[in-house]
């Protein structure tokens, strides 16, 4: 096996006459952070897509632990990884705990598994047990959020992907959110790819970046060394922001 949980080779993709992604060539380390940077339009959200299968490639291919999407068994992919969006995007008539437990019980777990599970996930990201009954509307952006992250890491997946998961909250709730997430990095490490607008969010979070701009790879290193030397004027523009 090798030390990649994703290998993009020469992934283009485009919709008519434009191009979203162009000949994008990556590879994702594993147990590390990952943050996908870049300005809106980029092509951040369709290269996360494309390893979930939501989206297929143009041209060029995806390995997910080096194996090639196979993408008449996407329910099988899916299973190696959680998938949380921004506005969480919960199932409105499900309580939150059946939210959070949902997809163990499509797999079979029996109960005492799926409450161990389910336990464990819920006190990582500190969600208080008297919300479980309730419905999503019934709780605050950053509840909401805290449940997809339980949901997405349910099933323990190896690869986690996260679609600017972060960007609603207000900043107070956003860094106890990132507190939470780093804790549950330390508890149980996997492969994450994280999207973003934030520059600030991926130095804080990510071992490694990768900035994109019109669907073009122009950086991708280890967070510190896109620090200290930032590849073009548009890199040195995202990183302008940090204000820590
Ligand atoms: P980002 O996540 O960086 O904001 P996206 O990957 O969502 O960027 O989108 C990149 C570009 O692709 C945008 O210009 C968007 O309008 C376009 N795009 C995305 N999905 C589609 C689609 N299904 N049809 C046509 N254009 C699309």
């Amino acid at each position: 096996m090798s030390s990649y949980s994703v290998t993009f080779n020469n992934i283009s993709k485009t919709y008519g006459d434009i191009t979203v992604l162009d000949k994008v060539d990556l590879n994702i380390t594993q147990n590390e952070t990952t943050a996908l940077v870049g300005e809106s339009g980029s092509g951040k959200t369709t290269l996360l897509q494309i390893v979930n299968g939501l989206v297929r490639p143009t041209a060029g291919h995806v390995a997910i632990f080096d194996q090639k999407i196979d993408y008449d068994d996407l329910p099988s992919l899916r299973k190696k990884m959680g998938y949380a969006v921004q506005g969480a995007g919960l199932f409105p008539h499900m309580t939150v705990y059946e939210n959070i437990t949902v997809m163990a019980k499509l797999s079979g777990w029996n109960d005492e598994e799926i409450n161990l599970r389910a336990n464990f996930v819920i006190e990582v990201v500190d969600l208080m047990k008297e919300l479980l009954e309730r419905f999503p509307h019934n709780l605050s952006g950053g509840q909401q959020q805290r449940v997809s992250l339980c949901r997405a890491m349910m099933l323990n997946p190896p690869l986690l992907l996260l679609d600017e998961p972060f960007s609603a909250l207000d900043p107070i709730t956003k860094s106890y959110i990132h507190a939470e997430f780093e804790k549950l990095q330390k508890a149980e490490a996997r492969t994450i790819l994280l999207v973003t607008h934030d520059m600030e969010e991926a130095v804080k979070l990510a071992e490694n970046i990768v900035v994109i701009q019109n669907g073009k790879i122009i950086q991708h290193g280890k967070t510190e060394d896109i620090i200290n030397a930032p590849f073009n004027s548009y890199v040195e523009e995202l990183l302008s922001g940090i204000t820590s």
